[in-house]
């Protein structure tokens, strides 16, 4: 598939074709009004209609299109400037003619093109009254104004359209990155860095209004030892029944996330420990009952810590931690378990709830 770069010259190619005709109307009507000779007519339809098909082929077969094409959109402004003493320097189609070429290098989005245009330009400008001597004449007559209106409207009209619709490509694409960066994209559940923004928002609310708010931190049972038996595909496949499970558990209000590997966050706003607690014991005993087509015989297991919000958490990581205390707990007591650490994070006494 050709690239972006190789396509520029054939993308280019129309809109010098249009930008330059309309161009040489405007001058062809200047060159009308002060009955200009043959040679100045002749010089004005080789930049404005001859050059946009010659500046095809040079970039076309050119080794290097891309480049070649630059340098056209250099001389397509040495040219509109070349054209200025041609009109003896009519005001209104000079300053016409010259903005819009600068405006087209701008809108390439090629870095100091616009820049690099200015020399080109000069040197246009200064090649156009060496060829036809200086004729100072800057009063634009009605025809010219006229001849001018419909590329000013024109030109413009264009240039909004390509911001619009860049404008709207732009959005489009910032929310799908937006996406991706939310969405575990294996799970379809939140990825960590969205699933933390939401936790420090609702301990933030658990500070400020004592909201209750509480943590699961969930783990599959011996992952490695399915995904070393079975491979990572079906490891892959465990992970997704495992969050359909965790999906099915929670309200529209909480957060479900996958933090990492074959862990899970589930963030069950306004919430009290023992109704968390309850949730987390469900989510454990679905798990045990999943069934993997491929594999029925496969058991499935996970273990869970619980942790409320509680002003002593200064800080989404001691809150965590609380989490993963009652975690390694539950592993401890010999996982497919749920782990309550509802007095103290490290308190011995953590409720263990058991199959
Ligand atoms: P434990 O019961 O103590 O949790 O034991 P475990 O074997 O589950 O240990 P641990 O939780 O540390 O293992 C996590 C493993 O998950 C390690 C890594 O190879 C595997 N893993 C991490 N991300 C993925 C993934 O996206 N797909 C698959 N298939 N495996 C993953
Ligand atoms: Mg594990």
């Amino acid at each position: 598939m050709a690239t972006y770069e190789q396509q520029m010259p054939r993308r280019v190619y129309p809109l010098r074709v249009l930008g330059m005709g309309l161009g040489g109307v405007v001058v062809s009507v200047v060159l009308w009004q002060r009955q200009a000779s043959s040679l100045e007519w002749l010089g004005m339809v080789m930049l404005c209609f001859v050059w946009p098909h010659v500046a095809y082929q040079l970039s076309r077969r050119s080794a290097d299109p891309y480049r070649a094409e630059i340098r056209n959109l250099l001389a397509d402004s040495a040219f509109a400037a070349a054209l200025v003493p041609l009109m003896h320097f009519s005001l209104l189609p000079s300053v016409l003619l010259c903005t819009l070429t600068m405006v087209d290098k701008i809108t390439t989005g090629i870095r100091g093109l616009w820049a690099r245009s200015i020399p080109a330009m000069l040197a246009g400008g200064a090649v156009g009254t060496l060829l036809t001597g200086i004729h100072w004449s800057p009063e634009s007559p009605m025809p010219t104004i006229l001849a001018c209106l419909p590329v000013m409207a024109l030109h413009t009209i264009s240039v909004s359209m390509v911001s619009y619709r860049l404008i709207r490509k732009v959005s489009h694409q910032n929310m799908l990155l937006d996406e991706l960066r939310r969405v575990d994209t294996l799970t379809g559940l939140y990825g960590r860095g969205h699933w933390q923004e939401k936790a420090e928002a609702a301990l933030r609310q658990h500070h400020a209004g004592n909201e209750p708010a509480c943590m699961l931190m969930l783990d599959i049972d011996s992952f490695k030892q399915i995904n070393d038996q079975h491979g990572h595909t079906l490891g892959d496949e465990v992970i997704r029944a495992v969050a359909h499970v965790v999906r099915g558990n929670v309200r529209a209000t909480d957060c479900a996330g996958r933090y990492g590997g074959d862990e899970f966050a589930i963030l069950l706003a306004g919430m009290g420990v023992e109704e968390a607690a309850a949730v987390a014991e469900r989510i454990r005993a679905q798990t045990e009952a999943i069934r993997l087509r491929d594999m029925p015989a496969l058991r499935i297991t996970a273990s869970i810590g619980v942790a409320a919000a509680h002003p002593r958490h200064g800080s989404l990581r001691a809150w965590m931690d609380a989490a993963d205390t009652a975690l390694y707990v539950a592993k401890n007591a010999g996982r497919n378990r749920v782990a309550n650490g509802q007095h103290t994070a490290t308190d011995p006494a953590m409720a263990i709830s058991s199959p």
